[in-house]
């Protein structure tokens, strides 16, 4: 028999030392809740094959190869050279419609030989919360792995109280994370640093392979594709909550979502995490943090720089300095196309940044603030504690416009009318969890696969939460 799901798999090519092979444990009783059947078609696989036992591990389809992957990293500032897949299998990969080639991976499918301590498995609340945010970062636009399919276990997890359990299907362009390169570094492999590098530049930019250093050519293309993608989380409000370097691809990708959070009103020091007690991944901190992952890759990369310890150094830092230019472009144009200006005036940085402080000495919603701009920015000026403050800034904006201003339907595009409210997260995981009600759930997906259309009659799931609905802290 043809195998149902069409497996091309690289990463089981790679040496032994990448990953521990192992298999999903099969759980009690597994039970579809949501696949995403539009996905399933992007990458090429008949949904009829993706089955609840299938996306539960109880059933392991011809040609996949199953393995947990090592890898190493920084949480919270602090190495641990031994991580790894804990609670991850990677089935195996496939050729999408595009020619991508995508990780199809489990997460909460077993222990591994990476679990430490730890059971393997995921809870229901976090996985519909992954299910929900990476689709809705999708539908934004924005580079994220993306959720297959969430199935139930009929198993119970224990967490602080027993929680039913879940399994998630993650698609990745890859898993490779700046802590699988410090992985083999931190060990003195030389030689796997190379064969990773090797295998990273084919997979995620194989026009590097011809530059006259590879290493630093792939160094280079990581900085802009985190540069731009921190400007588009900060453009949505977005707060990741661990951006320890086990959790940042090369690719590109936004990667697990734990504690993440969308703020609603506007404060540049917005910390959600109930682990991140020091604030180190706030909002206003992520593009810091992001370059500061970035120089432990470099470390990582020095020796396959340049020739000579200097030499290296000195491509290093360059590639690095272009963080900040590239992260500060990229922010000015998520912001000018959030305000509908079109051209380069030189003062826009400061008109941006004018409406920001404003926004947080009033209280204003981020995502209802910019998405009344582009609707009716009469409406805005009530978000404002004091309107008379949008007054004094939204004169300098209209000036502004007339010298080069896009239309609402362009501005509606750039600010969405939805974003996953934590509350509304919060009611869909408790619906699923206390009552075995998916229906919310199902609901809020279906509003964010279209979040930038007016859903007149989704209007409640558009505002921010009641001061009685409010959820300040998330947990992975
Ligand atoms: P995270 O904070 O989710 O990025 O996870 C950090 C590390 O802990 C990774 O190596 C995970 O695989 C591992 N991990 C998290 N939860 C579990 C679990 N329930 N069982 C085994 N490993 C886990
Ligand atoms: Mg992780
Ligand atoms: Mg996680």
């Amino acid at each position: 028999m043809a195998p149902t799901i069409p497996f091309d798999n690289s990463y089981a090519r790679l040496p032994d030392r990448f990953f521990a092979r192992q298999a999903p444990v099969p759980v009690a009783a597994p039970r579809l809740i949501k696949l995403n059947t539009a996905l399933a078609g992007q990458l090429g696989i008949d949904p009829a094959a993706l089955t609840a036992d299938v996306l539960a591990g109880n059933t392991v389809p011809d040609g996949a190869e199953p393995l947990a992957q090592a890898y190493a990293g920084h949480q919270f500032g602090h190495f641990t050279p031994r991580l790894g897949d804990g609670r991850a299998i990677l089935l195996g990969e496939v050729v999408d419609r595009d020619g991508q080639r995508r990780d199809i991976q489990f997460k909460g499918s077993g222990p591994t030989p990476f679990s430490r301590h730890a059971d393997g498995r995921a809870a229901l609340g976090p996985v519909l919360r992954e299910y929900i945010v990476s689709e809705a970062m999708a539908a934004y636009g924005v580079p994220t792995t993306r959720a297959l399919a969430a199935v139930a276990t009929g198993e119970e997890v224990m967490r602080e109280t027993p929680l039913p359990g879940a399994v998630l299907t993650r698609i990745a362009a890859s898993h490779i994370r700046v802590g699988t390169f410090q992985y083999f570094a931190a060990r003195g492999d030389g030689e796997a640093v190379q064969a990773l590098l090797d295998y990273a530049i084919a997979r995620h930019d194989p026009a590097a392979a011809r530059a006259e250093s590879p290493a630093a050519a792939f160094f280079q293309g990581v900085v802009a594709r985190q540069a731009a993608l921190v400007a588009r989380w900060l453009g949505l409000g977005f707060i990741h909550g661990v951006m320890n370097t086990d959790n940042m691809t090369v690719s590109g990708e936004t990667i697990d979502y734990g504690p993440c959070a969308f703020m609603e009103a506007y404060d540049p020091g917005a910390v959600f995490s109930s682990i991140d007690h020091a604030g180190r991944y706030a909002y206003a901190n992520q593009p810091r943090i992001a370059q500061w992952n970035l120089a432990r890759l470099a470390e990582t990369l020095l020796p396959f720089m340049a020739e000579g310890e200097d030499q290296q150094i000195q491509v290093a830092q360059a590639a690095l300095g272009e963080f900040a230019p590239a992260f500060q472009a990229a922010w000015l144009d998520t912001f000018r196309a959030k305000l509908g200006l079109t051209g380069v005036e030189e003062d826009d940085a400061t008109l941006i940044q004018d409406l920001l402080s404003r926004m947080a000495a009033n209280g204003a919603d981020f995502t209802l603030t910019f998405r009344a701009l582009a609707t009716g920015p009469r409406a805005a000026r009530d978000l404002f504690a004091d309107p008379v403050a949008f007054d004094g800034w939204a004169e300098a904006w209209q000036a502004r416009r007339t010298q080069g201003g896009l239309p609402d339907t362009a501005m509606r595009a750039a600010n969405p009318a939805f974003i996953p409210r934590n509350h509304l997260v919060e009611e869909a995981i408790a619906a699923a969890v206390t009552r075995d009600d998916f229906g919310p759930f199902a609901t809020l997906v279906e509003i964010l696969s279209r979040p930038f259309e007016d859903q007149p009659e989704h209007a409640r799931h558009a505002l921010p939460a009641r001061p009685e609905e409010r959820v300040l802290a998330t947990f992975c």
